[in-house]
């Protein structure tokens, strides 16, 4: 039965699930920090929907989520009816009802604006967790296999949401990935405390149940060739990811105690979930650092973007003294999501907005001592409408610092084996994939496919969910023609 009441919204005020408290977290907490609605919240929070008839939450979710619908069976607690609705739609609901920026996507444009908006992410997550918990899985019954294989390259969301499509059109779908779990930055670069890894393991559980298999530890391009890929598949989906460091070029960026935010958070992860902490490593990235102690010390942290506020939160999880993130611009233009910057901040976190990095100085033992930088304005909009950050001369400072983490952002490198096999590169590394005389996500291989940020560049989980999954469609298409 419905629990819904005529303007709910105006009786029953927007909440989040509780949060872990802050005391906890700054001493070393490594939880999600949002906890789980109970049945009754969740219903509640639901029931606030207004059902204003113009879904603007749904067309902003990129993967057009039948929100407003999925509100409703949460009210009428029809979990497992819910749960299938959110997967029509989106292989990883559970994953983006995390780690979403809710605020600038769905919840962004929910119509309740003033009045708070629904909480779509937490729900999305409460039904997904309980549907899981209770039994659920994805009805496979129907599917009929078809007797064709595809190969993914990269288990991050894009190959596994293009896998989870494949698996229900009956495509044998094999994932490989160079690491030695699946998820990509979903495991090895987005901290358990927006994440918990467990949910990954789930993930695994329930794509191998529907018959997707998983080659671990497998590079290629090293260790099997794209030939031996396109020889024993129909088709091949690449979803390799971004992993080119944007280089600031700063002097004094190769000193010991400056760390690249990758690495750092890579490496972290692996301790934290308790994974091989050396792991195996990677031709060509150097994702092997030996993590310092960050007890005591005082951290700069160099980047406003999520990548920055996840190296910051961790730091003060493994108990620095003082962490401080400058940002170029101002808080107001900078690229994290506001709700992380919060959540920053009540962990003790200082910002120095308008503060520009011009080099990374160094003792006379050649440890890193501080980042020089000078105060910036912002220039009047471009062309495009950005602001660019304009020094004042004369204010530079020095920001002392035992450690410095830099996390200016990424890149993706088309690999040679794939652009040997013809397929383009744009001249910022991305991938060309669909086009004119293409299917959607085809290259100029017609049996190599391509998706998520090897794509579109460094972007968001879900946009990766939703090319995985849109490639699978035209996978599906080339493989029944
Ligand atoms: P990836 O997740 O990078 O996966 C690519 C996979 O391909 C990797 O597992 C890699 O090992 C594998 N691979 C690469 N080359 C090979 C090869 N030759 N052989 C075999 N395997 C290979 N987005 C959000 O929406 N919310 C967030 O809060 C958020 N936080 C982030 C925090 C950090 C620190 C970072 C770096 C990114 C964050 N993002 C966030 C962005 C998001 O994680 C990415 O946009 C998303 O993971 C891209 O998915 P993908 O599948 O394209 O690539
Ligand atoms: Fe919102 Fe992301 Fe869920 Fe879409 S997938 S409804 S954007 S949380």
């Amino acid at each position: 039965m419905s629990r819904k009441q005529a303007f709910q919204f105006l009786d029953l005020p927007r909440t989040m699930p509780q949060r872990i408290p802050v005391e906890l977290r700054t001493s070393g907490d490594w939880g999600e920090l949002y906890g789980k609605f109970g049945k009754e919240d969740a219903q509640f929070q639901a029931g606030r929907c207004l059902d204003c008839g113009n879904p603007y939450c749904s067309w902003k979710c990129p993967v057009h989520n039948a929100i407003p619908q999925w509100l409703q069976l949460v009210q009428e607690n029809r979990i497992h009816e819910a749960a299938t609705l959110c997967h029509s739609t989106n292989p990883l609901p559970e994953v983006c009802g995390r780690v979403c920026p809710q605020d600038r996507l769905c919840e962004g444009s929910c119509t309740l604006e003033e009045f708070g908006a629904v909480t779509i992410g937490a729900v999305e997550k409460y039904i997904v967790d309980t549907a899981l918990a209770t039994g659920w899985r994805p009805d496979m019954s129907a599917v009929e296999a078809t007797g064709k294989r595809v190969a993914v390259i990269g288990a991050g969301p894009a190959g596994l949401s293009c896998a989870d499509k494949l698996a229900h059109a009956g495509i044998q779908a094999v994932v490989y990935d160079r690491y030695e779990q699946i998820g990509g930055l979903l495991q090895f670069g987005i901290p358990s405390f927006k994440l918990d890894k467990s949910v990954i393991s789930r993930r695994r559980n329930v794509l191998e149940g529907m018959g997707v298999q998983f080659r671990l530890g497998v590079e290629i391009g090293r260790d099997v060739s794209i030939d031996d890929l396109l020889a024993e598949y129909d088709a091949v989906f690449v979803g390799t990811g971004a992993y080119r460091y944007t280089d600031g070029g700063l002097l004094g960026q190769d000193l010991k105690g400056v760390l690249p935010a990758l690495p750092f958070l890579v490496q972290n992860s692996r301790i934290v979930s308790g994974s091989d902490a050396h792991g195996r490593p990677i031709a060509g990235w150097e994702d092997q650092i030996a993590l310092p102690d960050l007890e005591g010390k005082r951290v700069v942290v160099l980047g406003g973007g999520d990548t920055g506020m996840d190296c910051v939160r961790s730091a003060i999880r493994l108990g620095a003294a003082k962490v401080t993130c400058a940002y170029r611009r101002d808080e107001a233009n900078m690229p994290g999501s506001a709700r992380e910057v919060a959540n920053a901040r009540e962990e003790g976190v200082r910002f120095l907005f308008n503060r520009q990095p011009l080099s990374i100085e160094a003792g006379a033992d050649d440890e890193v001592i501080g980042v020089m930088v000078v105060e910036t304005t912002l220039s009047d909009p471009d062309a495009q409408g950005r602001r660019n950050a304009v020094p004042i001369e004369g204010s530079e400072s020095l920001l002392e610092a035992d450690v410095v983490i830099i996390a200016f952002g990424f890149s993706p490198t088309a690999p040679a084996w794939l652009t040997e096999q013809g397929v383009e590169a744009g001249n910022n590394g991305r991938i060309v994939a669909g086009g004119s005389g293409r299917l959607p996500f085809q290259t100029a291989h017609p049996r190599l496919f391509a998706g998520g940020d090897a794509v579109r560049g460094a972007d968001l989980v879900v946009t990766a969910v939703a090319e995985g999954r849109d490639a699978a469609g035209s996978i599906v298409q080339l493989l029944s023609a």
